[in-house]
């Protein structure tokens, strides 16, 4: 089944504001939620379907990549529900646990995955896994870029091993730690509103049902701190827009010195002001004049790589036909094949002629001996 659009899915409009979106979602959270409609398969769809609009639209930028790209733009960002469902214990502690911190306002505390600057992780929480955690990053990149492989520069913000502790977030080298104060040791809190109440990993403690003692200043006992990063990655020919690129252990570094997660790097493919994609191939389309088309001529056409061509234009072309220059398209992903151009050829008729040229324009068509009431033709041959 197509996907339904975000706005849609909710029911709003596309300018619609950050409140007006939260009520929308709230309404149909409320009356799908599957606590509410046990069995009901068809509801717990909608909840879904809703849930996933709104982990999109209800984050300014994941918004903005959909707007901009559509689902290809925000691919992988969603689903936490469907994911986090499927073990009831752990249904809050993913990504979907963020939407309900802002639809709630309940006091959940997350380790700095504020999703800010296209932004987000993604996974299950990292509290209690013994690796850290892996993020993405979008990159945009121009079409004319991917023509061939090239050197992009990202910069981002990940979490990387407390200088201060070397990792253990602790001030002294005891390491001592105490019972939690928030969950008194059980390493989970139950969280929530009437119907929506759940049990979660204790964001104090992570799960571990205790603290650090003495806590490191610099990381407040997390044993990371947040650092810009500036990375240089291979952009391959002829990527996909939405594809990741996963870069290995560049995402956050984890708890306890444990193993930095990876880094997936979205790239976002823009669209550009003339080439249209379809995988390798490229589609362009140029006007002509009524005597070009008739009289046939030679064109240089500029490629996506600014490299000129010399294209024949048949005479007699008509509008609408389409040439193919073999080769001039983009490389195909991973393969040595290359895409071709198609060039699309509209003739465009003078909108305003001179009195020379009606003059020449009449005569062209007592030349031509014209039929004064043009008749029909068979549609079947277009
Ligand atoms: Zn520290
Ligand atoms: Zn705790």
């Amino acid at each position: 089944m197509a996907k339904r659009d975000y706005y849609e899915v909710l029911g709003v409009q596309k300018n619609a504001t950050q409140e007006e979106i939260k009520k929308a979602y709230r309404k149909l959270a409320v009356a799908n939620h599957p606590d509410r409609n046990p069995g009901d398969k068809a509801a717990e769809e909608r909840f879904k379907e809703a849930t996933e609009a709104y982990e999109v639209l209800g984050d300014e930028e994941k918004r903005k990549n959909y707007d901009q790209f559509g689902f290809a733009g925000v691919e992988g960002q969603t689903g936490g529900y469907s994911r986090a469902y499927t073990d009831f214990s752990d249904l809050f502690s993913g990504g979907f646990g963020s939407i309900f911190e802002n639809l709630f306002n309940g006091g959940f505390s997350h380790g700095g995955f504020s999703g800010s600057g296209g932004f987000g992780g993604f996974g299950s929480s990292g509290a209690r896994e013994s690796s850290g955690q892996s993020i993405r990053v979008n990159t945009e990149v121009e079409l004319s870029q991917i023509a061939e492989d090239f050197q992009k520069e990202v910069t981002y913000n990940h979490e990387v091993v407390c200088e201060a502790c070397g990792g253990t977030g602790s001030k002294d080298k005891s390491n001592a730690r105490k019972t939690c104060p928030t969950c008194g040791g059980r390493g989970q809190v139950q969280q929530g509103q009437s119907f929506f109440s759940f049990i979660r990993t204790c964001p104090t403690c992570g799960g571990q049902g205790t603290i650090i003692e003495n806590p490191c200043p610099k990381c407040g006992g997390s044993g990371t701190t947040r650092k810009k990063q500036i990375i240089k990655v291979k952009i391959p020919a002829g990527i996909e827009s939405g594809m990741d690129i996963i870069i290995p252990k560049m995402g956050n570094a984890g708890p306890n010195k444990a193993a930095p997660g990876d880094l997936y790097l979205r790239v976002l493919v823009k669209r550009d002001k003339y080439f249209v994609r379809d995988g390798a191939n490229l589609y362009l389309q140029i006007p002509i004049s009524i005597t070009q088309a008739a009289l046939g001529l030679d064109i240089y056409v500029e490629t996506l790589t600014g490299k000129k061509v010399k294209v024949g234009v048949p005479e007699g072309i008509s509008s609408g036909k389409v040439v193919r220059i073999k080769g001039q398209g983009l490389p195909r992903y991973k393969s040595s094949a290359v895409g071709d151009l198609y060039i699309k050829f509209r003739v465009e008729t003078p909108k305003k002629l001179s009195a020379e040229a009606r003059r020449l324009m009449k005569a062209l068509s007592e030349e031509m001996g014209e039929d004064e009431n043009p008749r029909p033709e068979t549609l079947a041959d277009e």
